[in-house]
């Protein structure tokens, strides 16, 4: 590749200023419920992004709740576009942030604060990266045309933001690049090439109740059967598949004279793939209906009831997503970096969007301990952080590989 020594030099120049990017954003609490906090996160990030041409439309959540979603374009001379998503919302609220001391702090190369690596890094990453194609790659720039789509609540689950990502891409469309941060493995670079999906359930059992001293045997306990019913869900799990189910919350009963007519547990389960998800989903189904758990006296049985609460997607192994993540690690090798692709735990919007557009996520530099803003004296416990030295050299990767995607 040309100039790549020139690359360097102009993104190190640019790095004070992305600093103090994130430094500001980093500054405007955005917990996804603080919805003030998000719509001026949202305005700020519109102004850091105004002088490179795009514009702003603001787009209301179906959550009342929350804030809006942001969507910066800016058009080109072809119809062929690049859609860039990050999110504006984090999962501290202010009075964490506040009781945890957890703000803006620079330790050597980290930088600690709520959201410098999950994902207000990852929105400077993006402003860093079109600022060096405008100026390395100018006909490219403005050939294409880029849409930078922020999903306001992404902690949360929030589905009309894929609705709103499929709207605004077309046939046109190259790719869907994901700025959540990198992981590392020692000195090696993980993109994400693929997420586990998610589904969350409810079980609750309704028995019936009675007194415990005179009337035990007309009891069907709710409590009992649901510890029976919970066993056969945490057998669900099934390593050699990818799949985890977490039997996560239990309650039951009121006071100790009564045999309990309810109890509620509630968990999540996920995988990689769309066969072992539908699997699980229905294994779960089927525990529904009348339970083994009896009156002694009438035979009254208990009732399973199974209720699936959300539904996230897997985002499994795909030829889009392998062609993009090809076209990094290409870029990668040309750098002399080290990258590799991960298949991730966590959800991301790619969740939503990686079977409407060759997807790819990891784009964002790295860092470590995201949701955590707690530090010990010991420092066995440390507050998420990201590296400032990771911006320069990843958005080198970014922008040559975009290159490569555009054929430039
Ligand atoms: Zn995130």
């Amino acid at each position: 590749m040309q100039n790549n020594g020139s690359l360097k030099g102009f993104l190190q120049s640019q790095m004070p200023a992305a600093l103090e990017m994130l430094r500001q954003m980093v500054g405007i609490n955005s917990f996804t419920g603080n919805r003030d906090g998000v719509n001026r996160l949202s305005r700020f990030t519109a102004e850091c992004f105004a002088p490179l041409g795009f514009t702003a439309e603001f787009v209301p959540s179906t959550n009342k709740a929350w804030g809006e979603h942001l969507v910066l374009t800016r058009r080109g001379r072809s119809g062929r576009n690049i859609a860039l998503i990050s999110h504006l919302d984090t999962v501290f609220p202010p009075e964490e942030e506040a009781r945890n001391n957890f703000r803006w702090q620079v330790e050597g190369d980290r930088i600690f604060g709520p959201g410098t690596h999950d994902i207000k890094g990852g929105s400077v990453m993006m402003w860093l990266v079109l600022s060096a194609l405008r100026t390395h790659a100018p006909k490219l720039f403005e050939d294409i045309t880029w849409k930078l789509i922020w999903n306001s609540s992404e902690e949360c689950y929030s589905p009309d933001f894929s609705v709103l990502c499929r709207a605004h891409f077309d046939r046109q469309t190259l790719a869907a690049l994901i700025f959540e941060s990198e992981g590392r493995v020692g000195k090696v670079s993980q993109m994400v090439v693929a997420r586990k999906g998610r589904g969350t359930w409810r079980v609750t059992v309704s028995g019936r109740g009675s007194h415990a001293g005179g009337k035990h045997p007309h009891g069907a306990n709710a409590i009992v059967q649901l510890g029976q019913t919970v066993q056969r869900i945490a057998a669900l799990t099934d390593y050699a598949r990818g799949l985890t189910v977490n039997v996560a919350t239990i309650c039951g009963g009121t006071v100790l004279n009564r045999v309990p007519h309810e109890a509620v547990a509630e968990g999540e389960f996920r995988t990689f793939t769309p066969e072992a998800f539908a699997h699980a989903k229905a294994s779960l189904l089927a525990l529904a209906g009348r339970g083994e758990v009896r009156s002694p006296a009438d035979g009254y049985a208990c009732e399973v009831k199974v209720e699936m609460l959300v539904e996230s997607r897997p985002w499994p192994r795909n030829p889009g997503t392998d062609g993009l993540f090809q076209l990094w690690k290409q870029s990668a090798d040309e750098l002399g970096l080290a990258v590799n692709g991960e298949e991730r735990g966590g959800l991301s919007d790619g969740n939503l969007i990686w079977d409407a557009v060759p997807t790819l996520d990891g784009l964002g530099s790295f860092g470590d301990n995201d949701h955590c803003s707690e530090r010990s004296a010991d420092g066995a416990k440390l507050p998420e952080f990201v590296e400032a030295s990771g911006f320069v050299p990843k958005a080198m990767m970014n922008v040559v590989a975009i290159r490569k995607l555009c054929g430039s």
